[in-house]
């Protein structure tokens, strides 16, 4: 295996066009783990460490973009992800434990596109785009379109993602994130995302996505539709938990059974909200 450093995203993209059996390295936290327990092998290793451009977290007034390098401790502590996209910010700080935080990347993570992580309900309910850069070009992913299947993306051959791209979110949003797993630092058995808007005591706004409860994080207009008009109370929350389920295909395995998942998503789906409506979150 030979293992190459490139200096800047040309030459990373140049390899990758070069080489036929090549792969990208972020933080390593998923792929070193793989290739220690010898589900994949690797000719070429492409380490995108030493990129400038693919790291950190950038904002102008529309929208922020946080590079694919970045790491999930820093987007957790990132004082620039409030508002509707503190449900990033909230995803990122219950990511495994302080190791994994401090090695693993954005970028790696949607690109392993493990059901379970907690970024991909978090990106879907902040309505991100994810940006991929090939020798071709660059092209920008609705979020919705790039989780295909369990660990597959719409990412082509020889593309690596650049950025992660948020849109700010309505005025007034609030975004969280909650998961349930069996012990503190485990992957989720079920998670929810939650932005909202609320005016007064009611709901004018409100994006839900669900996580570890099908082969990618689902989102389900007529939940929202549910919510927004209600003071989320008890029926509308049930109302909406329920669409959720009804479209939710979650696994039987060892974090949970099937039927103990569902049972998960109205009790998540109320902590969410619960924690948003009071404000909780507004420091965060
Ligand atoms: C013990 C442990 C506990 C964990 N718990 C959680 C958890 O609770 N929640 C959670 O969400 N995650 C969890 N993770 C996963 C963690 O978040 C990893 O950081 C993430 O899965 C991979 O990120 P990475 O930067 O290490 O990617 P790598 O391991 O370096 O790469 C992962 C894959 O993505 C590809 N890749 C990486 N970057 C790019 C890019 N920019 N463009 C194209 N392809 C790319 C690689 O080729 C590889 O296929 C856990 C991991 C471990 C080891």
């Amino acid at each position: 295996m030979r293992y190459l450093a490139p200096g800047s995203l040309k030459e990373a993209l140049d390899i990758l066009r070069r080489e036929d059996d090549a792969r990208c390295i972020a933080g390593g936290a998923t792929l070193v783990a793989m290739m220690n327990a010898d589900l994949v092998a690797v000719d070429v290793l492409v380490g995108l460490g030493r990129i400038a451009e693919l790291s950190g977290i950038t904002e102008t007034d529309d929208e922020v973009r946080i590079g694919a390098m970045t790491r999930h401790a820093e987007i957790a502590a990132s004082p620039v992800l409030t508002g509707a996209l503190g449900v990033v910010r909230s995803a990122a700080g219950q990511i495994a434990h302080p190791a994994v935080r401090n090695m693993g990347t954005i970028g790696g993570s949607i690109c392993h596109a493990d059901p379970a992580a907690d970024f991909p309900a978090a990106l879907l309910a902040a309505d991100a785009t994810i940006e991929a850069a090939s020798a071709e070009g660059t092209r920008q992913i609705p979020i919705g379109e790039f989780f295909e299947d369990y660990f597959e993306t719409a990412l082509r051959e020889g593309e690596i993602v650049t950025a992660i791209r948020l849109p700010r979110g309505p005025a007034g949003a609030r975004g969280h994130h909650v998961k349930f797993s069996r012990v503190d630092g485990d992957y989720a058995t079920v998670s929810v995302s939650a932005v909202l808007v609320m005016a007064g005591a009611t709901c004018s706004y409100a994006r839900i996505a669900l996580g570890s409860s099908g082969p990618v994080p689902i989102r389900v207009t007529a939940a929202e539709e549910a919510l927004v008009g209600s003071p989320l109370d008890q029926a509308a929350i049930a109302e909406a938990a329920r669409l959720l389920a009804e479209a939710a295909d979650p696994v039987d395995d060892v974090r949970g059974t099937t039927e103990y998942r569902l049972m998960l998503i109205p009790r998540l789906l109320a902590r969410a909200l619960n924690t948003l409506k009071d404000g909780e979150t507004a420091s965060v």
